[in-house]
């Protein structure tokens, strides 16, 4: 059967991809090797919890009066208004283990502002400058994104403090601006959600992050994850579109450096102009592709890049309230000091003693039966250290002790008995999330973001990795990296160069 478009993975990426060309009036096939949407955008029951599997806050969403690119994207796709968006009321809450360092954060430029100087006095010059300089850095995205070609000269004259930090890390800035040492610790807080130490980091890769969880407010779906990516796959459906679930992708048709179609679980062969891939371009050129047609290139890149970061999630249904456990918080990250470099190289070990906790009843007050809460712990990894020590006989004592540890340091850091309020508890470890998603070690945040290969650098040069004709990327692995707004927005972007593409071939 023959189609425009084939998508490999209905994860964040695919998706997006899928209903943006069966929207433009492409005829698409969208193909998982799993049995229900979303990839790691997605839940799970256990006893009398639905527990979300990856997503924490949700940024670049906004409100109504202040929409951000993602709602902005959803409306354009006929699906905002059919996901109820629940907004958070905090930006984060970090604890430190040495040296017992609290700090919480609202939302609002002013307000976090107002917040920062109450912590640190003296730092609100700084400060205001910096968000002053988030503002230009987002209005120049805004520009090159609107812009096909670039007036060298009208960007230098509109956004000149933006051209300069452009290639700077984060902790580069930070000095420049004289944020105080303490302020510039504190809003590191988030460089665990990117990956990478704020000395690899690009300034403007995270910041606009920052920003934007401070500025427009973070949210989550009341149904979690999984209600975004069901309203997703359903109004792609409704448009027309064919998906296949159960159907893993075995090879990409390639010949004359042209994607032609797929095969799917070894027989089945579809064919198509264009083929969009949701997974890793280790696997989609490591295991898809015949290496005789795989372009030297191709291979160079994937060797060139870093995985980043791995990670063991424990999912806990308490039967205590929030109130009863004395949780007040959404979002609790816990470190052991707020230097990230230093943080960078322990998180290298196998300890899990570095934690995002999430208690989603602070967000959602019914997403559990009353008297009872939810939360998730998360520790990530910088290595393939898991992979080193697990064996066939180890995994279940492995995965229960870091487990064990990770709600020990939980309590610790809180001084919350959790523990007694057990009833129910799922652990993820890499081998979890490479046995549903199929990335190479598991990896759950795509490719590492270092120095010079950053976000702005890889956006710039993403026409230079398109090395097999009709075949482009959507996920966590594409150019703007993971997370759900990226991925959500790395969707729509693969399905307009698949466009362009399909108009350039017609002619
Ligand atoms: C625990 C955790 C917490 C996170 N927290 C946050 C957060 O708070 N905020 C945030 O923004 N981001 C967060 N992230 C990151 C975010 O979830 C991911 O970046 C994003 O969901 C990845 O989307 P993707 O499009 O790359 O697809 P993936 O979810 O990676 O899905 C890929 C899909 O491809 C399918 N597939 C693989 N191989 C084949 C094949 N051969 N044939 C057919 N199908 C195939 C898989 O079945 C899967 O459905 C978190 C991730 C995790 C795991």
């Amino acid at each position: 059967m023959n189609y425009d478009a084939i998508v490999i993975g209905a994860g964040n990426g695919g998706l997006i991809s899928a209903l943006r060309l069966q929207k433009m009036g492409k005829k698409v096939l969208l193909l998982d090797a799993f049995n229900m949407p979303g990839g790691v955008a997605t839940s799970f029951v256990r006893g009398r919890f639905e527990f979300e599997v990856s997503l924490h806050e949700l940024c670049q969403y906004g409100t109504k009066e202040n929409k951000g690119t993602v709602k902005k994207l959803f409306e354009q796709l006929g699906v905002d208004d059919k996901i109820e968006m629940v907004p958070l009321n905090e930006t984060f809450h970090v604890l430190t283990l040495d040296d017992k360092l609290e700090y919480t954060f609202p939302i609002g430029i002013n307000e976090f502002t107002t917040k920062m100087e109450e912590y640190v006095p003296k730092c609100r010059e700084s400060i205001e400058k910096l968000f002053k300089l988030c503002e230009e850095c987002e209005e120049a995205l805004k520009y090159l994104e609107e812009h096909k070609e670039i007036d060298e000269k009208e960007l230098k004259e509109k956004y000149p403090n933006f051209l300069v930090v452009s290639s700077y890390s984060v902790d580069k800035v930070f000095k420049a601006l004289k944020i105080p040492k303490k302020a510039q610790e504190i809003l590191a807080s988030y460089w665990v959600y990117l990956g990478s130490p704020m000395s690899e980091l690009s300034f403007v890769h995270y910041m606009m992050m920052v920003y934007s969880y401070i500025k427009n407010q973070p949210a989550i779906p009341r149904g979690r994850s999984h209600e975004i990516s069901l309203v997703l796959l359903e109004e792609f459906e409704k448009l027309g579109g064919n998906y296949k679930f159960l159907s893993p992708v075995t090879e990409i048709i390639v010949s004359d450096n042209k994607a032609k179609g797929v095969v799917v679980n070894n027989e089945q062969k579809y064919y198509a102009k264009v083929v969009i891939s949701n997974i890793s371009p280790n696997v989609t050129y490591g295991k898809l592709i015949k290496q005789s047609e795989l372009p030297k290139r191709a291979k160079q890149l994937v060797n060139a890049r870093t995985l980043g970061a791995r990670g063991v999630c424990v999912y806990l249904g308490l039967n205590k309230s929030v109130e009863e456990l004395g949780l007040k918080n959404y979002s609790y990250f816990i470190y052991h000091t707020l230097n990230s470099d230093k943080e960078f190289e322990r998180m290298k070990h196998l300890k899990g003693d570095n934690l995002v906790g999430v208690v989603l009843n602070n967000a959602l007050n019914d997403a559990s039966s009353k008297g009872t809460t939810i939360l998730y712990l998360t520790s990530l990894m910088f290595s393939d250290v898991f992979d080193e020590v697990v064996t066939k006989e180890n995994y279940f004592d492995l995965k229960n002790a870091l487990a064990e540890n990770m709600i020990e340091i939980f309590e610790q850091a809180t001084g919350k008995n959790i523990r007694d309020a057990i009833e129910e508890i799922e652990i993820a470890t890499p081998l979890t999330f490479a046995h549903y998603t199929n990335h190479p070690d598991g990896v759950i945040y795509g490719y590492m973001a270092k120095k010079l290969d950053n976000l702005l650098p890889r956006m710039m040069n993403m026409q230079n990795e398109d090395y097999i004709k009709g075949l482009f990327f959507a996920g966590g692995f594409g150019p703007r990296l993971s997370g759900y707004s990226s991925t959500y927005l790395s969707g729509d972007m693969a399905a307009k160069k698949a466009l362009n593409y399909l108009k350039e071939e017609e002619k």
